[in-house]
């Protein structure tokens, strides 16, 4: 609203300033005219003026103009001064009266000199001035000028936010970018917020301290400044934080990490400076900071001198702001980030954002929730079980979900249907995660049985593992850039132990395996399992302690400040028993899967081939060949 206000203003005078131009040159303009006298040549005043005796004199202007200013009397007794510019305030008629270009100033002055003679009157008296153009000369420094500050006003609007806005956007570049929701404007509460039941608890204290600061400050107690939310993208933690300003109906001001950077210096901080004044004047209120993390990387991993001052000044300006407010001032800081282990550990320190609220992925039961949060605006058929499509669903967060309730909508309306189904939501779930069928990838007979073998290895070697996750669909749809998939339901654990780890690892060399077993060869096609897998196992010799060569030794560094360093934190000798150790962990992996898939080489070709029939098998397809999976079986 405010910032609506100022910006009229701004362009109003903006208009006003092209208007004085404007006024400014129609007025040289027009003076320029009136003082210059009606044009003439020689013969006319040697024949008609001189002739009569009644110039005044002659004025060489620039020794090319001849000003010539006619006796007052003459003016006002004679008809053929009529026509001379009548002076706009009235009274005398001051000249130049008349003027004409002259060729030479040597030749002008002789031929006045001879006319004179002629004649026999007094000589023309003649006059010399240089005067400059002051129109020419201005214009030769104004429009260059112009056109700095055209490239200018152009550049700047570029860099502050695309060229929405008016040239005023300059004048507000050290102002915050934080958009302001006032308190009757978030409607949001915690009815929205479907599971995350910890955090709401944590946020509701949070609120009870801005509803009610009296109950805890009159016990001595200080209002926590900030809380920060951990949670990977699309947890729900902007929707956790309106949810925290409609509860506690107050302001909220929203805005990123990276909106505080720029490219000039001192722009971050001084957007600091006035996001908390702002904040102040609108008290009691909650400031959301979305992505943290943009402006507070640790400093210590700076290695390279000076290289980002910027960032660092904007950092140390939001931490004495947050030092600085009174801690009853009623403005409570939330930050949301995904990487908690990258942010300056000053960030974190008392006094700050002391509270670290976890928002984690949904498990199945929130998936649950969520999925009817999002569920309730559409129109859906009774086919549609939340339930098993929250089992459809694993390691989806928050945004996926509702995204995958948008989609269904879309995708039941582009097939003309009045209500939503099942299978529209099942397809909306593939294209969430695949991205979009490829119905027209060309792919040849021969490589669609080297995927379908692959992905059926994938899903026999877990299905027989005990330790695998179990799959909950298998496919050879290409979607977006991959060409088959198999997908499993990872366990909710905390941690994992090695066997865990190795069934893992025999999983996903599942695909090459089977390829090796039926045709003998193998293809690039497993390129993301041996990343996968290659990354696992390093991290688990030389992060997890978990090889009994190099024991129980980590090289991980949580401050993160070996980032940037070349130089390993162990030995060339070590360097060589950890590759060495890691190649037998995965060599070990691959020849259990080739053995499993040997052993059961007659399922892993029904299997293959009723998903080149099908394309896509879930998990109660395969039960119907295997029977139910002995590892699902012990558990129940
Ligand atoms: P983040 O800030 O963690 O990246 P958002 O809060 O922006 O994620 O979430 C994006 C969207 O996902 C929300 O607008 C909401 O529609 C949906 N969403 C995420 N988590 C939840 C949840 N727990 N309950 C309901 N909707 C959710
Ligand atoms: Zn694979």
């Amino acid at each position: 609203m405010n910032k609506q206000k100022s910006n009229n203003k701004m362009k109003f005078n903006i208009y006003w300033i092209y208007l004085l131009i404007g006024i400014f040159f129609i007025g040289i303009q027009f003076s320029n005219n009136s003082s210059n006298g009606k044009k003439t040549n020689w013969q006319n005043v040697k024949e008609n003026m001189i002739k009569n005796n009644d110039i005044e004199k002659i004025v060489i202007m620039n020794r090319e103009k001849a000003n010539v200013y006619v006796k007052q009397e003459a003016i006002k007794s004679k008809d053929i001064y009529k026509n001379i510019n009548k002076n706009p305030i009235g009274g005398e008629i001051r000249g130049p009266h008349y003027y004409f270009i002259i060729g030479s100033v040597e030749n002008f002055e002789n031929e006045i000199k001879t006319t004179c003679e002629n004649l026999n009157i007094n000589e023309i008296n003649v006059e010399y001035i240089n005067k400059k153009d002051v129109f020419g000369e201005l214009l030769s420094w104004i429009i260059p000028l112009l056109i700095m500050i055209g490239i200018w006003l152009f550049i700047m609007r570029k860099m502050s936010g695309g060229g929405s806005g008016s040239g005023s956007q300059i004048f507000n570049i050290g102002k915050s970018k934080a958009s302001l929701f006032d308190k009757n404007k978030v409607n949001i509460t915690f009815k929205d917020v479907a599971g995350l039941d910890e955090a709401k608890e944590e946020v509701q204290e949070i609120i009870n301290f801005l509803k009610n600061p009296k109950k805890y400050t009159s016990l001595g107690g200080k209002i926590p400044r900030g809380a920060l939310l951990i949670g990977s993208p699309g947890t729900g933690k902007t929707l956790m934080a309106k949810a925290m300003a409609g509860e506690a109906q107050v302001p909220f001001f929203s805005l990123s990490g990276s909106d505080f950077v720029e490219m000039f210096v001192g722009v971050g901080a001084s957007r600091v400076r006035d996001l908390f004044k702002q904040a102040k004047m609108k008290s009691p209120c909650i400031v959301f900071i979305d992505e943290i993390d943009a402006i507070g990387r640790s400093r210590a991993k700076q290695n390279i001198p000076g290289s980002n001052d910027e960032r660092e000044n904007t950092l140390n300006q939001l931490l004495s702001e947050m030092d600085g407010f009174e801690s009853n001032s009623g403005v409570i800081i939330i930050a949301a980030t995904n990487r908690v282990d990258v942010l300056d550990k000053a960030l974190l320190r008392p006094g700050r954002f002391d509270r670290q609220i976890f928002v984690d992925l949904p498990d199945l039961k929130e998936r649950e929730a969520i999925f009817k949060v999002h569920m309730k605006p559409l129109k859906t058929d009774k086919s549609v079980d939340i339930n098993f499509l929250s089992k459809q669903t694993p390691g989806f967060s928050g945004a996926d979900i509702a995204n995958v309730c948008n989609e269904s909508a879309l995708i039941a309306a582009r097939k003309n249907k009045k209500i939503i189904q099942k299978q529209d939501f099942l397809d909306a779930v593939d294209r969430v995660i695949g991205g979009l069928e490829k119905k027209n990838k060309i792919i040849s007979k021969n490589e669609k049985k080297v995927i379908a073998f692959h992905e059926a290895g994938h899903a026999i070697v877990s299905w027989m593992l005990k330790y695998a996750s179990p799959l909950v669909k298998v496919t050879i749809v290409p979607r977006g850039k991959s060409l088959g998939a198999a997908w499993y339901l990872p366990e909710e654990r905390q941690i994992t132990n090695t066997e865990q780890i190795d069934d893992e690892l025999c999983a996903t060399l599942g695909g090459r395996a089977a390829e090796e077993i039926m045709f003998g060869k193998i293809s690039t096609g497993a390129l993301n399992d041996l990343e996968k897998v290659t990354k696992q196992a390093y991290a688990m010799v030389s992060v997890y302690g978990l090889n009994k060569k190099i024991g129980n030794l980590s090289f991980y560094d949580s401050s993160g400040r070996s980032e940037y360093n070349f130089t390993k934190p162990y030995s060339e000798k070590t360097a060589q028993i950890i590759d060495e150790e890691v190649s037998k962990i995965i060599e070990k992996a691959y020849q259990k899967a080739k053995n499993i898939l040997t052993k059961h080489k007659k399922d892993l070709v029904t299997l293959s081939e009723l998903l080149l029939k099908k394309e896509v098998l879930f998990k109660e397809d395969l039960e119907k060949i295997f029977g139910k999976r002995k590892a699902d079986e012990s558990k129940e």
